[in-house]
């Protein structure tokens, strides 16, 4: 158990994550976990925050001094406009997660690469450019599995949609990005191709997330197709492990689920608030299992 009281004074600093509607969000009860462990005159908030409401939150944020926040949906686009600075890797997924102040200005960046990859490489930290990726899905999620695809520098990235002018918006999205993205894009007909071919396979849709736990993106026959030794990865944290991790557990490959990433991301984001490069990751893990009544 980790020990979740906390002092609220009048010098604790200011910290959360603001989306709408942000009720659901797992964040506060990891941040909250691991500021308490460390000690920390911290407080970690929700904000819910309506769209047409953002740039004035932004400068409010501003005049109560809060240190830095988490960014959610709807808003890790919309955010952009309102900073002063924007770092590369935020820049080139187009999306920000995690706001920091610095010097009186507001710092934007994306830890959702990070914590995608920390996972991964725990897993299998190797040579990826022989290796091939297929990515389900084209939505956010996915811009930071294709950058951080793009950084191991797998061989071939292929990205599988329903819609092919959502893909073929995805792929262009990419044309006068910093990072060098070179994705292929395909329907979801051309699924049990690519499977055969994957060395990992990794969902970005939200099929298969609680209530829907019955649901995978794919057949277990498409799933027998996967090559020995694949890796397959899903996003979604609820539950865990998801029918899709079941099928890909059922045929022999290595799955890893969402939740380390939804850790990793955070402590990514707290090592940038607090100044501090180590975070006590399990804490912020064990919280959250907690949280979902999870044993693992
Ligand atoms: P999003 O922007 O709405 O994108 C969802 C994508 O899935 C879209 O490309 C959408 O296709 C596709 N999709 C949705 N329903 C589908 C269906 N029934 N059949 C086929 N494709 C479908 O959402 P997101 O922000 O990327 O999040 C996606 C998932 O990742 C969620 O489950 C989320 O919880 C999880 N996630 C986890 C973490 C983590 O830290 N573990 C972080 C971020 C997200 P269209 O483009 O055609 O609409």
């Amino acid at each position: 158990m980790t020990n979740n009281k906390q002092l609220i004074t009048g010098t604790t600093k200011l910290l959360g994550v603001i989306g709408y509607p942000v009720k659901h969000s797992l964040s506060p009860v990891m941040h909250n976990a691991v500021l308490a462990q460390l000690g920390l005159d911290y407080v970690y908030l929700p904000f819910p925050i309506e769209p047409q409401n953002l740039s004035i939150a932004i400068q409010g944020f501003g005049a109560i001094n809060v240190e830095g926040f988490s960014v959610t949906i709807p808003h890790k686009q919309a955010i952009l406009p309102l900073l002063s600075e924007i770092e590369p890797i935020a820049q080139a997924v187009g999306a920000v997660n995690t706001v920091s102040r610095k010097d009186n200005k507001w710092v934007g960046t994306n830890t959702d690469v990070e914590g995608f990859l920390a996972p991964l490489q725990a897993t299998y930290n190797q040579d990826w450019s022989q290796k091939v990726v297929v990515i389900l899905g084209n939505g956010g999620a996915a811009r930071a599995v294709v950058a951080g695809c793009t950084q191991l520098g797998f061989a071939e990235i292929h990205v599988v949609g329903r819609n092919i002018q959502n893909l073929q918006q995805f792929r262009s999205s990419w044309d006068n990005s910093p990072l060098a993205v070179d994705i292929h894009i395909h329907t979801w007909d051309s699924l049990p191709k690519l499977i055969a071919q994957a060395n990992l396979l990794v969902n970005t849709t939200p099929i298969g997330m609680h209530p829907n736990i019955g649901e995978s993106p794919l057949s277990l026959e498409d799933m027998a197709k996967l090559p020995p030794t694949a890796i397959a990865y899903d996003l979604i944290y609820i539950p865990k492990p998801t029918k899709f991790l079941q099928q890909a557990q059922h045929v022999g490959a290595i799955a890893i689920d969402g939740l380390e990433m939804l850790v990793q991301q955070g402590a990514a984001a707290l090592k940038i608030w607090l100044q501090q490069q180590t975070i006590p990751v399990d804490v912020m893990g064990q919280a959250l299992r907690a949280k979902l009544g999870i044993n693992s």
